[in-house]
C-alpha cells in the first residue's frame, strides 16, 4: 500500500488516481483503488493501514479468493464427516451383544473372530494316590463356589493323570479361583497357571486402493478383541 507504487488508474473507475487516499487490493488483481471505488470510510481506511494483520480485497478478488476457498474447505471438512460418520456406523453395525451381555465386535468383510481370550489353571493332587480325576473334581465342586466369587467359568475338564484343567474367560477371574483354591485346598493340591498362546493377527479383505489409514483402521477393527488383549495387559507375560 505504499504510497510511490500507486498505479495511475482506479482498479474500478479506471479514472486517474490523482493523490488522495487509495487503497491496494491484497488479492491477485494487486489494483489500486479510490476509497471511494472501494467503498471505504477514512475511519476504516486507517484501521486497515493501522493493523498489519488486516488485508484489503476488491470484491473480484474477495469472491474468487476468500469465499471461494472458506468453501472449499467446508466442503472438505464435510467429506471427513461424512467418511468418519460411515466409519462409525460400519463399526456400530458390526457390534454384537450375546446372552452374557458381553459385547462382541465382528466385521462383515472378515469371518468372525474365533479366537477368545482365555486364561487357566491346571490342579494336580500332591499326594500321588489322588490320582482319580472324579476325587478333584469332587473337592472343587464341593469347596469352590463360582457363583459366590462372582466369578464366569467356561470350562472344566480332566487333562493326563491326576490333573484338572480349569479355565475363565478372564484373567482377573482365574487368579481369583487360584488363590481361592489355594486357600482351601493347598495342602492337598498344586495349581499352576497355564501359558496362554501368542495372539494372532488376522488380516482380510484389503485392497491396493486403501490408503494407510484406512489400511491401519481394517487391521485394528478385525483384532479388537486380540488388541484390547494386549492392551489389557492379558497377553503381557507371553
Ligand atoms: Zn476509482
Ligand atoms: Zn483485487
Amino acid at each position: 500500500m505504499a504510497d510511490e507504487e500507486e498505479p495511475e488508474k482506479c482498479g474500478k473507475c479506471s479514472k486517474e488516481i490523482d493523490g488522495g487516499l487509495s487503497v491496494g487490493c491484497e488479492g491477485k488483481c494487486s489494483e489500486w483503488f479510490h476509497l471511494k471505488c472501494a467503498e471505504l470510510t477514512v475511519k476504516e481506511y486507517n484501521v486497515i493501514k493501522g493493523c498489519k494483520r488486516l488485508k484489503w480485497f476488491c470484491d473480484i478478488c474477495y469472491e474468487s479468493e476468500v469465499i471461494k476457498r472458506t468453501n472449499d474447505e467446508v466442503i472438505k471438512e464435510i467429506k471427513q464427516l461424512k467418511d468418519q460418520i460411515s466409519r462409525l456406523e460400519e463399526k456400530v453395525s458390526a457390534i454384537k451383544v450375546d446372552d452374557n451381555d458381553n459385547v462382541k465386535y465382528s466385521n462383515a468383510g472378515a469371518e468372525e473372530i474365533k479366537q477368545r481370550s482365555e486364561a487357566a489353571i491346571i490342579i494336580s493332587a500332591k499326594n500321588e494316590d489322588i490320582n482319580k480325576h472324579t476325587s478333584i473334581q469332587n473337592d472343587l465342586k464341593g469347596a469352590i463356589k463360582p457363583q459366590e466369587l462372582r466369578i464366569g467359568v467356561n470350562n472344566m475338564k480332566t487333562t493326563g493323570a491326576g490333573k484338572v484343567k480349569i479355565s475363565c474367560e478372564k484373567k482377573t477371574d482365574i487368579l481369583k479361583l487360584k488363590s481361592e483354591i489355594e486357600s482351601k485346598l493347598g495342602s492337598k493340591y498344586d495349581i499352576s497357571e497355564v501359558k496362554t498362546r501368542k495372539p494372532k493377527i488376522k488380516i482380510v479383505g484389503i485392497n491396493e486402493n486403501m490408503d494407510k489409514d484406512e489400511l491401519k483402521n481394517t487391521i485394528i477393527k478385525q483384532n479388537e478383541l486380540v488388541i484390547r488383549s494386549i492392551r489389557s495387559g492379558y497377553y503381557s507375560n507371553v
